[in-house]
């Protein structure tokens, strides 16, 4: 048995039997984890207040050989979502970065990077502000894994955007200049492609003064979670919240 002390992110619990909990927890010292929390509804001495999804905690947990189940014995809440105001909105994205970490990353692959993301956005994501830190999420989470395509040139010609208009399909890679795109393809706009390139070269504290609404950057979002979605080849059912939004 291998115990480990970390600081981690909880993703989802699920009910098991009696007052056990299945715990999905994205750790900084081993990457995603699933394991069981016995008790944990009973027990607010281990687990009080920090079972919410998108809590920050210290968590400590053992790896027993030939499962692949850890044990949950201790976390301790670092920063709870809950301590600050709550809206739909809020409660969306919180799900969001949930739904899409725990969709997108393969279990024991710590990613240092993924995980100081994912507390940036946390901090950032308040009432009446989370369009931003959904979308640089979106944008960030999609180049860490691997799966962003260029954003200034075409993916078939190789031709740079110049100021005009990209193009993206629900069904292939990259993006196209206006010559290349396929039937019912959605268009990026000029705007949101420089703004994807200052997202890309700025850090999210740098553009958290600037104002947005829903519509701000929204054809990038939705671009950034078809990209998603096609890789993990699911639905990314929080996001709909988003479309439902306008956003
Ligand atoms: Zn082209």
């Amino acid at each position: 048995m291998t115990l480990h002390q970390s600081e981690a992110i909880v993703l989802r619990t699920w009910p098991l039997r009696e007052s056990d909990l299945l715990v999905s927890l994205l750790t900084r010292d081993l990457g995603k984890v699933r394991g069981v929390a016995k008790a944990a509804l009973k027990s607010r001495k281990r687990f009080g207040g920090a079972l919410e999804p998108m809590t920050y905690v210290d968590a400590a947990y053992a790896e027993r050989p030939r499962q692949e189940l850890v044990r949950m014995d201790h976390f301790e809440a670092i920063a709870s979502p809950l301590a600050l105001p709550i809206d739909y909105l809020r409660a969306a994205t919180l799900g969001y970065y949930a739904e899409v970490l725990e969709n997108v990353l393969p279990d024991h692959d710590p990613q240092d990077a993924i995980f100081r993301l994912t507390l940036a956005v946390l901090e950032q994501s308040q009432v009446g502000r989370c369009w931003m830190p959904v979308t640089y999420f979106s944008l960030w989470i999609t180049r860490l894994i691997g799966w962003l395509p260029e954003t200034d040139r075409c993916t078939e010609c190789g031709q740079n955007f110049a100021g005009e208009a990209a193009y993206f399909h629900g069904l292939t890679d990259g993006l196209s200049c206006a010559r290349h795109k396929k039937p019912n393809s959605s268009a990026l706009g000029v705007d949101s492609l420089a703004l994807a390139q200052r997202m890309l070269r700025d850090s999210i504290c740098a553009m958290s003064e600037e104002p947005w609404t829903r519509q701000s950057g929204r054809d990038l979002r939705r671009f950034l979670v078809r990209t998603l979605e096609r890789h993990t080849e699911r639905r990314l059912n929080s996001a709909e919240v988003f479309s439902r939004m306008g956003g």
